[in-house]
């Protein structure tokens, strides 16, 4: 640290981002990316794109918030598009926490959310998910503070019904609830359709990973027009051009292609279902998984033995050395011949070890 770092920030830890190691080429299930290319149309829109780099894009994201509007069936004020989700839940914790209004949120689930409340200086409570790592909505009912649900949730892949999402907004009238719905497309249940149900609710979404543009970073929140504009009064106050032209054009390209997005979340689902079971018959209890990803243990070995047996053997996974997860992989469900080499290099790992 720099004598000049500014004395609000010296205690801050920053979030870890899942490695992304240079050293050798490894099959690479550890930050939930797609194991597909982007849509074609998404590749050649961007390409001609960057004719145009000299000139700033639309600040507006206008045709990409209508072709959005067009495929969620929603106006496209009520939509606003950001620099991959982290950036909309960021400005969440800036315009609806304070002192007065605590964020809240699970104790296990994104780990960004305690750094986006540290950076804003903003007050937090972690609420216990119950033994079975679900939410108990008793917790979240009436609690007066900003809340916030990743759904379904990481690094679990649990997912919480819609009604029960619905009773915590309704039950929190004078608060803002953001769902976070950055794995819905595998398989949970979306609130975009409460945005003119409720005005206290924001739903965040990501082009990362159903839509295969992680290295665009492209994202977008769903809410009623005033909460839109608290997005873009703050968007408008930081980063007005947070959409670079070749991202917005590859979006375009990714919902005019929208059919290859499905069917590579039917693979991706199909494959989890695969990946559960062959993990079952060596042994690994996984958690009901909703996402692109699944959690998942085996008594007989602790995660951060598999975990470096896998890394050394070419296969990345994500570890968490934290109490509760420490016996846990969350492992990345990429294509069916990558889930074949996790669980063959698996075996090996196994029998090495009798
Ligand atoms: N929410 C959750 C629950 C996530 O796991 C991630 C990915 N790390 C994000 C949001 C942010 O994704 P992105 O910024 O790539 O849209």
């Amino acid at each position: 640290m720099s004598k000049f770092f500014s004395e609000k920030y010296k205690d801050l830890i920053p979030y870890v981002p899942g490695e992304q190691p240079k050293d050798m080429k490894y099959v690479k299930l550890n930050t939930n990316e797609s194991p597909f290319e982007p849509s074609k149309k998404a590749q050649e829109y961007a390409l001609s794109a960057a004719k145009q780099l000299e000139l700033y894009p639309d600040p507006d994201c206008t045709l990409l918030r209508e072709k959005m509007a067009a495929l969620y069936g929603i106006d496209k004020d009520e939509i606003v598009i950001v620099n991959g989700s982290d950036e909309i839940l960021n400005f969440a914790f800036m315009a609806y926490c304070d002192n007065k209004t605590p964020a809240a949120f699970a104790d296990i689930t994104y780990g960004f959310y305690p750094v986006f409340a540290k950076i804003n200086n903003v007050p937090y409570v972690e609420i216990p998910l119950n033994e079975n790592f679900e939410i108990d909505i008793d917790d979240y009912i009436g609690i007066n503070k900003t809340i916030f649900i990743a759904n379904p949730n990481a690094p679990t892949g649990i997912a919480l019904s819609l009604d029960k999402i619905e009773k915590i907004i309704a039950s929190n009238p004078n608060n803002i609830v953001v769902v976070d719905e950055a794995y819905v497309d595998f398989g949970g249940e979306s609130a975009v359709k409460l945005i003119n149900k409720y005005d206290n609710l924001l739903v965040t979404q990501t082009f990362s990973k159903s839509r295969s543009m992680a290295g665009a970073r492209l994202g977008m929140g769903f809410a009623n027009k005033k909460i839109i504009q608290d997005m873009n009064t703050i968007r408008y106050s930081t980063n007005p051009y947070n959409i670079n032209r070749m991202t917005m054009a590859a979006g375009i390209g990714t919902i005019e292609d929208n059919n290859y997005t499905i069917n590579n979340c039917k693979t991706i689902i199909e494959n989890r279902e695969y990946t559960i079971q062959e993990l079952a018959k060596l042994g690994f209890e996984t958690l009901p998984s909703k996402a692109n990803f699944v959690f998942t243990k085996n008594n007989k070995f602790s995660g951060e033995y598999l975990y470096k047996k896998l890394k050394e053997n070419g296969v990345l996974v994500r570890y968490f050395n934290k109490e509760r997860l420490n016996q846990y992989l969350r492992i990345t469900i990429g294509s069916k011949e990558e889930m074949d080499i996790l669980i063959n290099k698996l075996i090996k790992i196994m029998e090495e070890a009798k």
